[in-house]
């Protein structure tokens, strides 16, 4: 009678907390991120690949720690190869067909196709190639029937469009910084919207909370980046920030929040 007695309050005090996207091979001192993140109740966290090495990371962090699933993706290029020149680390560009045969022959592992996506923010984007490479991982993503998780950036209006000409399913719109009627369109559609652990300070994923059905929330932290305190490392364990301010907004209890976002996740990932 105790033992069942304690059984049930624990489980009624545990939330279920995910992190539907994260760039793990990032982050300082993994171990103990990972720790954190256990303690805070995080029960899910999926590292995404980018490119060809950080495919390769992904997987192996998968394998690594039990917490920890992984998506596959190529990273709109261009960008990236100017991101990579700014950092003064060689760029190793992959072999697109390669890599996706790559990510064909690890899909038992996989939980996703991502981060894939535009990014028309740096100057000397290449918007035929970018686009060539998103139509692509779409097809890539209906193939395998697996979630495709969406980066946008200054690019939110043609990434709908190329998702709805290839009859994109099973979206996850992560990070999306498109206007209101623009998160509308996607959330009639039934895509997922991803709210970072910066909510707490970015007024437009607050009014994204509001607009969108709880049905078709999902919790990121993007780590190590979008850190719910500016200047800091994101990791995992700020999830709980981001389930508080969408209990706050949507005037619903913490643990129902973090459980409603949870089954999403389930729903969607399995
Ligand atoms: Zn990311």
């Amino acid at each position: 009678m105790g033992g069942t007695f304690l059984k049930v309050f624990v489980i009624l005090r545990l939330m279920e907390l995910v992190d539907v996207h994260n760039h793990l091979e990032l982050l300082n001192d993994l171990d103990h991120a990972i720790i954190r993140a256990k303690e805070s109740g995080v029960k899910k966290i999926i590292t995404s690949g980018i490119d060809h090495e950080t495919n390769r990371k992904a997987l192996e962090l998968k394998k690594e720690y039990e917490i920890v699933e992984c998506s596959l993706g190529i990273y709109p290029k261009d960008a990236l190869k100017k991101e990579y020149e700014a950092s003064g680390k060689a760029f190793k560009e992959c072999d697109v067909e390669e890599e996706i045969a790559f990510i064909k022959k690890h899909q038992k592992d996989i939980m996703g196709i991502g981060e894939v996506g535009l990014d028309f923010s740096s100057e000397n984007i290449n918007q035929k190639e970018q686009e060539k490479l998103f139509v692509k991982m779409i097809k890539l993503a209906k193939e395998l029937n697996k979630p495709l998780i969406v980066h946008s950036r200054k690019a939110e209006k043609e990434v709908l469009e190329i998702l709805e000409r290839e009859n994109a399913k099973k979206v996850v719109m992560h990070c999306f910084c498109g206007n209101k009627n623009l998160v509308k369109e996607g959330a009639l559609r039934g895509y997922y919207f991803t709210i970072p652990t910066n909510v707490n300070r970015a007024s437009n994923f607050q009014s994204m909370v509001k607009e969108v059905n709880i049905n078709q929330l999902l919790t990121e932290t993007d780590g190590p980046f979008l850190s719910p305190i500016k200047g800091e490392p994101n990791e995992p364990a700020n999830i709980t920030v981001t389930i508080k301010e969408i209990a706050k907004i949507k005037g619903f209890d913490e643990k129902e929040t973090a459980n409603n976002i949870f089954l999403n996740y389930m729903r969607l990932f399995k």
